[in-house]
């Protein structure tokens, strides 16, 4: 691999990764920095809708998450006194894709997947503990500076992407704001073997309640019988050595399914959950893809997902932008067709699936409950209600503006 490479991205999540193979692919040269010693294995999304299954199909990606992963063809919202309100059927939009269910497979399993087929090809490398310190544009060229475990090293290409999460250091270089907000209730997940499936839970199910709300997905986690992953709010005030508690995590978990004997946590972190979204996705030869460009909360599971179509979008343009193809305007296009559905669909939607969980007031619950049976009463109002939540709504939107 060549030290001056067409393209350099920072950050070897999956966003990174799958830009990097979808670049690569394209005969781009293209070098990852991460910071990280490896990849990294901590507990975070999880859930692929159809349109990133359907992206991910031709590098062979879907293939291999689906010799593990779980399909979630019905999905539940349900709400925790009155029970089910609406038993979503994917297979209801299995004209429109391949893939019709939600796919389940740990995010720590998905990027060796890419990994492994991006060391497949020679015009690209990988190098960890490489942490993006700075970057400087000159004429067709960025220079960028890295710390890496030979000191500090610059590396120099025609393009750079961010990629590099939700602190992303590209973003801060770029000078583009990160607009939004923190929700004040941080989330809290717990991983444990016990079957919530026999108690008529779906593997995707989301419980609303004013208080006590949940999401809760079942994961392979190590194979069968799986891992069942649990979401709890934790409130503004409480303290997260108390929230993470052995004592506290199984209140929570016999408050929301009471059983014999005390629950086996396998996992346990607390995060915080924003809603934002870069000014700009593009300064000149610095471009974001993934949490670098926006943040959501988890309820719809937007996030990566969104990251995917981000990471997709991006390399097929800048592929043919460093092929000579197409001038550099075709890169303004990706952050008009992206950062317009991040807005309009990602951040609306998970705002709403939130709220939605978590409001307040018996009219609000009942105004909300109301709309989704409305919705599931026929095919076409559920079909429109699915479009939506499986983000191909959103892909048909993006490819709708030139
Ligand atoms: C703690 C946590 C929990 C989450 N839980 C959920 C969940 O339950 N459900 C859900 O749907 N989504 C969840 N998400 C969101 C989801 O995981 C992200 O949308 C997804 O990781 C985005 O992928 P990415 O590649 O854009 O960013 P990341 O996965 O964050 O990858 C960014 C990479 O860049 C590297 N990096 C950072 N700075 C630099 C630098 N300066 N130089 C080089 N490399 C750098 C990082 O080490 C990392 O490997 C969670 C996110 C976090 C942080």
């Amino acid at each position: 691999m060549a030290r001056n490479p067409q393209v350099i991205v920072a950050g070897a999540g999956p966003v990174g990764l799958l830009t990097a193979l979808a670049l690569a692919k394209q005969d781009v040269s293209v070098l990852v920095l991460e910071t990280e010693p490896g990849l990294t294995v901590d507990l975070r999304a999880g859930t692929y809708h159809p349109p990133s299954l359907e992206m991910m199909a031709p590098y062979g990606i879907t293939a291999d998450m689906l010799k593990t992963a779980i399909k979630v063809p019905r999905w539940q919202i349900r709400d925790r006194k009155e029970g089910v309100i609406v038993d979503w059927d994917v297979s209801l939009i299995k004209d429109l894709t391949p893939f019709p269910y939600r796919l389940h497979l740990e995010q720590h399993r998905l990027t060796p997947i890419i990994y492994a087929k991006l060391g497949e090809c020679p015009n690209a490398e990988v190098r960890f503990s490489h942490e993006v310190t700075d970057f400087v544009q000159g004429a067709g060229i960025v220079t960028v500076t890295a710390q890496t475990p030979a000191g500090i090293e610059k590396f120099e290409a025609q393009w750079l992407v961010g990629a590099d999460g939700g602190r992303s250091t590209v973003r801060k270089v770029m000078g583009v704001g990160f607009e939004g907000y923190t929700w004040p209730e941080r989330f809290l997940v717990a991983s444990t073997h016990y079957d919530y499936e026999p108690h008529g839970f779906r593997l995707n199910t989301y419980v609303a309640d004013p208080v006590d709300w949940n999401a809760m997905f079942k994961m392979p986690g190590d194979g069968p019988p799986g891992l069942w992953r649990i979401l709890f709010p934790v409130a503004p005030e409480e303290d997260e050595a108390a929230a993470l508690s052995e004592e506290n995590i199984e209140r929570l978990m016999q408050g929301f399914q009471p059983k014999a004997g005390r629950y086996a946590i396998q996992y346990k972190s607390i995060y915080k959950v924003h809603q934002r979204v870069a000014s700009d996705f593009r300064v000149g030869r610095a471009l974001l893809a993934g949490d670098a460009a926006h943040l959501n909360n988890p309820i719809g599971a937007f996030g990566l997902n969104g990251g995917i179509h981000d990471a997709i979008n991006l390399a097929g343009k800048l592929g043919k932008v460093c092929r000579g193809e197409s001038d550099d305007r075709l890169l303004d296009l990706y952050v008009r067709q992206r950062r317009t559905v991040n807005l309009e669909y990602v951040q609306e939607f998970s705002i709403k699936n939130l709220r939605r969980l978590t409001a307040r007031t018996a009219e609000e619950r009942r105004r909300s409950f109301d709309e989704l049976r409305q919705a599931a009463s026929t095919v076409e109002g559920a079909r429109n209600f699915l479009l939506v939540s499986s983000m191909i709504a959103s892909v048909q939107r993006a490819e709708a503006i030139t």
